[in-house]
C-alpha cells in the first residue's frame, strides 16, 4: 500500500533464530550489518528510510511503510520468511536479495513480491521506482558484475544500536579461487572486483577515529595481491589498526606481509580448513599445501608480527576421529589468536551441496527450512563417522581450544602479547568465544516463538527462476 506522501522503505536485518523467550543474542555475532548500510546508501534521496536489526530489537510490524528490503543468507532464510510473512499479511510488499536469493532463487521468490538476483547496485533504483509506481516485477537480475558503488555505506542507520567496536569497511568482493564448500565462489562465479583505493581511504579517514579496529570484510582481501598492496600502501599514513580475511598465498609474499604490518594489520583470518592433504584436495583447496603448507605459512606470518585467526572445517571423506585433535593441537602450538572448528555445511548452489545431493547423502534437505535442524547440526551423512560424532567432535574441539588453560597458554606466544592493547583484546575476544561456544549450538533457525503462518507467494507457481 503506497501512501501519497514520501515513499517509505524499511530495511530489516534478520537474525539466524532464537529460542522461545530468549533474551539477548550471541555477542560475537553482533557486528554492524554492512549490507544494510549499502542498501540504505543506494536508495534515492527522496525515500524515507528506516532500519531494524532483528538481533537486537523488536521489529514494529505495524509501523506504516511502503516497502521492505531484506538481504537473505541461508542461515537467516527461515527467519526472513517469518518477517516477510508478517509484513505481507499487513499488505506491505517485500523484496529479498543477498546470497540466498541468488543461489536459491525459486525458494526465495515464493516468499516475497520481488527478488534481486546478483548484486543490488545495478537494479535497486529501477526496483524502487517500479514499486513506487505500482508496477513491480517479480525478478530483478543484475546484468553484469557492477563496479563497486562509489557511494559509501549509509551508517546513519546504525545510530543508537550497540554493535561490536569494529568499523566494517569493504574494499573488494568475491574471490578467484573455487573451494567446493564456498558460497562466495558460487555467487560471484569466482570473480573479484574492488572499489577504488582513493574512495576506501577517504571512507576510512571520514569514519574512523583511530581508536576502533577496522575490519575489511572482503571475502579474500588478497585475491588480487597487486590491488591489495596498492590499498595497503595507501593505508600506511592513516595509522589505523585493521584486520581482514585472506587465502594462505599471502603468507608467502614478503612484500605483502611487510605492507600489512606497516599499514597497521593486527591479524588475519586464514582459511586453513584442514591438515589432511586428501581433504584439501577433495575441497579443491590443494593450494593450501603450497611451499611448506600451513606450518611454513604461519611461521612467516608470525615473523612479520601478524596474528592469525585460523579456520578449520571437518567432515570430508578422508577425515577420521583423529583429525580433530590434530587440528586443535596444531592451532594451540601455533599460538593462534582465535580459531574456528566447524563441520562443513552444504550451502545451496555450492559444488559440495550438489555432490552430497547427487550421492544421496543429504539427511535434511533443505536443512535451512527443516524444523528438526538446529544450529551446529550435521545435515548430511559423513563417510567415516556418524553425523552426531562429527557434531560432537567439532564442539569438543572448540571447547578445548577455548578452555581457560588453552587461552592462557596461547596468550604467552610473543605474537599475541607483544602489544598490550591487542593482548587485552586477546583476552576479551577469547573470553567471548569461551562463552558463545556453548551458547549457539542447538539454536533453532527462525524464531521458535513465532506463531504466524508462512505466506507463500501465489505468483510463485507461475514464475520459474533459474540462476
Ligand atoms: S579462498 Fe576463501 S573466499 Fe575464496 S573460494 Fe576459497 S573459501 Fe571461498
Amino acid at each position: 500500500m503506497t501512501s501519497p506522501g514520501r515513499f517509505r522503505v524499511t530495511i530489516v536485518h534478520p537474525c539466524v533464530g532464537r529460542f522461545r523467550g530468549m533474551k539477548g543474542y550471541m555477542m560475537s555475532w553482533q557486528m554492524e550489518p554492512l549490507p544494510a548500510a549499502v542498501l540504505a546508501a543506494l536508495l534515492p534521496a527522496d525515500v524515507e528510510r528506516r532500519f531494524y536489526d532483528d538481533r537486537m530489537e523488536p521489529i514494529p510490524f505495524d509501523e506504516p511503510t511502503d516497502l521492505v528490503l531484506i538481504s537473505v543468507e541461508t542461515y537467516t532464510a527461515k527467519r526472513a520468511y517469518q518477517i516477510a510473512s508478517e509484513y505481507r499479511r499487513r499488505g506491505v510488499a517485500v523484496v529479498m536479495g543477498g546470497f540466498h536469493a541468488t543461489l536459491c532463487a525459486d525458494e526465495v521468490a515464493s516468499h516475497c513480491e520481488s527478488i534481486v538476483i546478483g548484486e543490488a547496485e545495478g537494479v535497486l533504483a529501477e526496483l524502487i521506482d517500479d514499486h513506487r509506481h505500482g508496477r513491480p516485477q517479480a525478478v530483478y537480475r543484475a546484468k553484469d558484475r557492477p563496479r563497486l558503488p562509489p557511494t559509501d555505506p549509509d551508517r546513519s542507520i546504525f545510530r543508537g544500536k550497540r554493535y561490536l567496536p569494529l568499523r566494517l569497511i569493504e574494499f573488494s568482493r568475491g574471490c578467484r579461487f573455487r573451494c567446493d564448500f564456498c558460497a562466495i565462489q558460487s555467487y560471484y562465479s569466482a570473480t573479484h572486483t574492488h572499489r577504488s583505493v582513493a574512495r576506501v581511504v577517504e571512507e576510512v579517514r571520514r569514519t574512523c577515529t583511530g581508536r576502533e579496529l577496522v575490519f575489511f570484510i572482503d571475502d579474500n582481501l588478497t585475491s588480487s595481491l597487486d590491488d591489495a598492496k596498492e590499498l595497503m600502501r595507501a593505508l600506511i599514513p592513516l595509522r589505523i589498526r585493521w584486520v581482514s580475511q585472506s587465502a594462505i598465498n599471502v603468507a608467502f609474499d614478503d612484500e605483502a606481509l611487510e605492507l600489512m604490518r606497516r599499514s597497521g594489520c593486527q591479524g588475519i583470518l586464514i582459511g586453513l580448513e584442514s591438515l589432511v592433504p586428501d581433504s584439501l584436495r577433495e575441497m579443491n583447496k590443494g593450494f593450501n599445501l603450497m611451499r611448506g603448507g600451513p606450518r611454513a605459512a604461519l611461521a612467516n606470518l608470525r615473523r612479520h608480527g601478524l596474528r592469525v585467526y585460523g579456520t578449520f572445517v571437518f567432515g570430508y571423506d578422508s577425515d577420521t576421529p583423529d583429525t580433530f585433535a590434530a587440528a586443535v593441537r596444531f592451532a594451540r602450538e601455533e599460538g593462534m589468536f582465535i580459531a574456528a572448528f566447524n563441520h562443513i555445511t552444504p550451502f545451496p548452489g555450492t559444488p559440495l551441496y550438489e555432490r552430497l545431493r547427487g550421492e544421496g547423502r543429504m539427511l535434511l534437505d533443505p536443512w535451512w527450512l527443516d524444523d528438526r535442524y538446529r544450529y551446529g547440526m550435521v545435515p548430511f551423512q559423513p563417510a567415516r563417522m556418524t553425523p552426531e560424532e562429527l557434531q560432537r567432535a567439532c564442539s569438543r574441539a572448540r571447547r578445548e581450544f577455548y578452555s581457560w588453560s588453552s587461552i592462557a597458554r596461547r596468550s604467552l606466544h610473543r605474537v599475541n602479547y607483544r602489544d598490550p592493547g591487542m593482548w587485552l583484546n586477546y583476552w576479551l575476544i577469547n573470553a567471548m568465544h569461551h562463552r558463545d561456544t556453548e551458547g549457539r549450538d542447538g539454536l533453532p533457525l527462525g524464531d521458535e516463538g513465532w506463531t504466524g503462518t508462512l505466506l507463500e507467494s501465489a505468483r510463485a507457481e507461475h514464475v520459474t527462476v533459474s540462476v
